[in-house]
């Protein structure tokens, strides 16, 4: 495709991002088509993160200049690295898709600093389909605060660099305009990249792919007597660990198609996700997920799923199917490990024990029945751990008297623990803000207006999710009605 790009303007600044390295390029162009962006008119800047900024290493003023403006919206070509866009195959909704790739999403390179730069919604590729390669605002606003947010939790995800917007219309169930994200991971790789070549039976891009992703990523794998079944372990270990961390903070993904899988265990492409309000374990947060395959409490299987077929697309190289299935197995213990570790966390306990499990099962029956919501009662029960005050928790259900059952079970575990101790680690766990639908609701309806202060705003409570900031209790509070009533489709 070729392109126009206006003429560099402010030719005597210094590169905004220098040294590219060739990376997933250096596979060669059986895995990707060589393009660049589509430019969009009259870009604007919406949101930008300069933590980002600094772990790609651009200079300090890059959120001031013109040219970094133009470059992350796609409009000029990045000097040194030839961009393109990689071609993988997936499962969508438990069926087998075929070829899908990156069909909005044009990857500028990888920086010297070892992280992939790419753009989201910067125009057609040849794996766009039927798409027209365009993201809009909302949705990439959505994309850009809850990546943020969950690096802020410590949840493993891919970065995300700035939005930028501008007046082209784009045409959903609306019409609404288009935005590009600058995305930032050490590798954009999916599980879906390996079933592409293992679909087509290309044994050997499959073998030179595991070699890149074991030789870049993962190389303790290499030591291994069978180099691909671990890497299918360690896979497997990091997408439960990942999955464990979705679990406990209360975070539905929505579409967790293989392509939506990250090889590094990341959380990647969000799109209809949400967070939990009320506590409810079936809860669909993808309107366009009628049978509810990617419902709350699914998603642990779901991501087991999706490793079977990693492992079915590995499986030419791992040559063993007990060695395959042997390095899946590590998925479900580790899982529950780290989802116990995680919740042990939010409840204070600084040490396993023996009635800890009924204590965590208990919990879940009875914030399921009382539709409690979920980021109140932790961080209320985290207050009361540091107070002896529970009546704030109890007021949150219906059920008192189970709740004080509960409460007595609770505070016994408590009891051979430092109360000090355990609420200051709840207070670190719990997070105070979270990046609730209606608040990235009112965020976007803001930004459509111009006005990007309450993104900012949020974004700056997301950052730092666990410190209580005066003047800003309306964004830890409960969701107001209207928040029910957002649908979040696939469409974005
Ligand atoms: P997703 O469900 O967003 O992960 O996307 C699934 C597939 O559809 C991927 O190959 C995307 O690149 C592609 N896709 C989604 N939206 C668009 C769009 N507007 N234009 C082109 N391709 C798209
Ligand atoms: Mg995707």
């Amino acid at each position: 495709m070729s392109q126009v790009y206006a003429t560099p303007a402010q030719t005597t600044l210094p590169p905004l991002l220098a040294g590219w390295h060739d990376g997933f390029a250096a596979l060669g162009p059986a895995f990707f088509t060589r393009l660049h962006p589509t430019p969009l008119p009259a870009p604007h800047w919406v949101g930008m993160s300069a933590e980002v900024g600094r772990l790609l290493g651009l200079p300090d003023d890059w959120q001031l200049r013109e040219d970094a403006l133009q470059f992350f919206t796609g409009n000029r070509p990045p000097l040194g690295s030839q961009p393109l866009a990689s071609v993988y195959s997936g499962h969508q909704f438990g069926v087998w898709a075929g070829q899908l790739g990156d069909g909005r999403a044009i990857l500028l390179g990888e920086t010297a600093t070892g992280q992939e730069v790419q753009l989201k919604g910067c125009g057609r590729t040849p794996y766009s389909r039927m798409g027209d390669g365009r993201a809009v605002l909302r949705s990439s606003i959505r994309e850009f605060l809850c990546s943020e947010a969950m690096a802020a939790l410590g949840i493993p995800t891919t970065r995300a660099l700035c939005v930028t917007g501008s007046p082209q219309p784009v045409q959903r169930e609306e019409l609404e305009t288009a935005a590009v994200v600058t995305r930032v991971a050490p590798s954009f790789i999916r599980f879906g990249h390996f079933e592409h070549f293992a679909a087509r039976g290309q044994h050997a891009e499959l073998r030179q792919l595991a070699d890149y992703v074991i030789d870049r990523y993962y190389p303790e794998c290499r030591a291994d007597a069978n180099p691909c079944a671990a890497l299918l372990r360690a896979v497997s270990e990091r997408t439960a660990r990942l999955i464990a961390l979705w679990q406990a903070v209360g975070f539905c993904h929505g579409v967790m198609n293989t392509d939506n899988m990250s090889i590094l265990g990341l959380t990647v492409d969000y799109g209809p996700f949400q967070f939990l309000d009320a506590f409810d374990p079936g809860h669909i947060c993808n309107h366009s997920d009628h049978q509810g395959r990617y419902a709350f409490d699914r998603q642990p299987g779901v991501a087991y799923w999706n490793l079977l077929c990693l492992a079915r697309a590995l499986l030419p190289l791992i040559e063993d199917v007990q060695q395959a299935q042997a390095a899946l197995d590590s998925y479900e213990p580790v899982f529950v490990d780290a989802f116990m570790a995680r919740l042990r966390a939010k409840l204070g306990l600084r040490q396993a024990r023996a009635g800890d499990e009924a204590l965590m099962d208990g919990l879940q029956r009875l914030l399921s029945a009382g539709r409690v919501d979920y980021p109140i009662f932790w961080r209320r029960l985290s207050h009361a751990v540091a107070t002896s005050e529970f009546e704030p928790v109890r007021d949150l259900f219906a059920d008192r008297a189970g709740f004080d059952a509960w409460l007595l079970q609770y505070q016994e575990l408590l009891a051979v623990d430092d109360r000090a101790l355990a609420a200051d680690l709840m207070l670190k766990t719990n997070p105070h803000y979270v990046l609730r639908n209606h608040l990235g609701e009112a965020a976007i309806r803001a930004a459509k207006l111009g006005d990007f202060s309450v993104l900012q705003t949020l974004q700056d409570l997301l950052a730092r999710p666990f410190d209580e900031r005066p003047g800003h209790e309306a964004y830890a509070d409960f969701p107001p009605d209207w928040a029910s009533h957002i649908s979040i489709s696939c469409s974005s």
